[in-house]
């Protein structure tokens, strides 16, 4: 027999948050008055951490001008070094294992061009029928600039159910005509968490090189790469890290590559007390900052440096603590007050295997999206069912979090969103 479940009310998301180690963080951050905001996964929000940093760097250019690559309290010669130092904890990696560089499909592309080595029977790239297209763009370009057939060389492990992918399937499909796997640490729309170390573990032991975009984990989900003995990783900033639209993003190499030739190489590959030697022999940096390329956007890192900070003092397994624990709240309220109004829940129920965000499904989703908007509710969809809803662990409430399920209870009921075309907006 089970315990009969509590009925949630607003006092229990009101006691939740009297009692959130976190809410002392919103204050950090700039919401908007009457705003909830559920797409922290998308793009996180400003921290004024991440303003006053901005404002700093602004003011070494107007102050020190050139001298600013080596002068002042952030010189910008080693800011991505900094910031990469800053960040390794965030994927469990020594300090210079991770640098902050490039975007997220430009890293990608560096790190298969360094790590994608097709020899005799070894020539294909094991990825999923679910991840991110940009991913796939990109893959499918490498293994084409090698003068290979994507069609025949890029492999997509087929998901069972059209939302997750089984850990079985993308093990038996690691044959020996595999030469690298890249994969998604968290799946974009239905959050599924992958088990990061058994898929290393067994890339590993079939001497496969193995890479994760961690797009959707970094600054949600604590991660060992380091300790599993992955390869390679990617991320953005600009998600669950605060960094602001399009910052500048991160990479992971394991240190026993250090050394290795970069794919893309450029100046900045270099060692650094080199590099100014103007040597038309590169002499490659024996860390992550090898796969920088050039000069370092300065300005975008800046934002960076802000939130990381608020990351350090925060911690990321006390920020995994209350993601899931308000992330369940929503799901245990989408249970209770949603029911037969046509949701579901799209994310696996159980801890280890789920992300940051909810993935509510809805055959409305689109027009109910544009209601909650309406309602300043901000969420976003994923054509053609799929409503994402983060709870951030810094900025988000419980009683946010009640309020959203009585507006999509309201919208449904009412049927609000009939009065929305069914087009999706050009950015969802
Ligand atoms: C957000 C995201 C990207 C975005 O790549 P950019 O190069 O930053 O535009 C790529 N892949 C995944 C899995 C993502 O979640």
């Amino acid at each position: 027999m089970g315990e009969e479940k509590n009925v949630l009310t607003r006092e229990h998301a009101k006691a939740h948050d009297a009692t959130d180690a976190f809410a002392r963080y919103r204050e950090e951050f700039y919401l908007q008055p009457e705003v909830i905001y559920l797409d922290g996964n998308s793009l996180g929000l400003m921290s004024k951490r991440a303003e006053l940093k901005v404002a700093e760097l602004m003011d070494s250019w107007k102050t020190l001008a050139i001298e600013g690559w080596t002068k002042g309290k952030y010189p910008w010669f080693f800011l991505s070094e900094k910031l990469g130092a800053m960040c390794a904890p965030l994927v469990g990696a020594l300090e210079d294992e991770v640098i902050v560089s490039g975007s997220t499909t430009s890293n990608i592309h560096q790190l298969i061009a360094t790590f994608y080595k097709p020899e005799g029977k070894r020539t294909k790239i094991l990825a999923d029928e679910l991840t991110f297209p940009s991913d796939i763009y990109a893959l499918q370009s490498q293994i084409k600039l090698r003068g290979y057939n994507p069609d025949e060389e890029l492999l997509r492990v087929k998901s069972r159910d059209g939302k997750f992918l089984a850990e079985e399937d993308i093990i038996v499909a690691m044959t020996d005509e595999v030469a690298l796997i890249f994969l998604p640490t968290v799946l974009y729309r239905s959050g599924q968490l992958l088990d990061i170390k058994r898929l290393t573990a067994e890339a590993n032991a079939r001497g496969i090189c193995i890479g994760f975009d961690a797009c959707h984990s970094i600054g949600a989900i604590p991660h060992h790469f380091s300790e599993w003995g992955v390869d390679f990783g990617v991320w953005c900033n600009y998600k669950y890290l605060n960094g602001g639209p399009g910052s500048v993003a991160g990479l992971y190499v394991n240190k026993k590559h250090f050394g290795i030739y970069p794919g893309l190489a450029g100046w900045y590959s270099s060692k650094k007390d080199k590099q100014f030697d103007m040597e038309h022999t590169l002499d490659v940096e024996l860390s992550a900052g090898a796969f920088q390329i050039g000069t370092p956007h300065v300005l975008s890192l800046a934002p960076i440096l802000g939130s990381f900070e608020l990351f350090a003092e925060a911690g990321i397994e006390q920020i995994r603590q209350k993601s899931l624990k308000i992330t369940q709240f929503l799901s245990d309220l989408v249970e209770q007050e949603l029911e037969g109004l046509g949701f579901s829940i799209g994310n696996p129920q159980e801890d280890d295997r789920r992300g940051g965000h909810i993935c509510l499904e809805h055959e409305e989703a689109i027009r109910i999206c544009k209601a909650l908007i309406e309602n300043r509710i901000i969420p976003d969809n994923r054509p053609p069912n799929i409503i994402r809803l983060a709870p951030v662990a810094f900025y988000t409430s419980y009683e946010e979090i009640w309020d959203t399920v009585q507006v999509l209870k309201t919208i449904v009921k009412e049927k609000q969103y009939e009065k929305y075309s069914k087009e999706r907006n050009v950015v969802s």
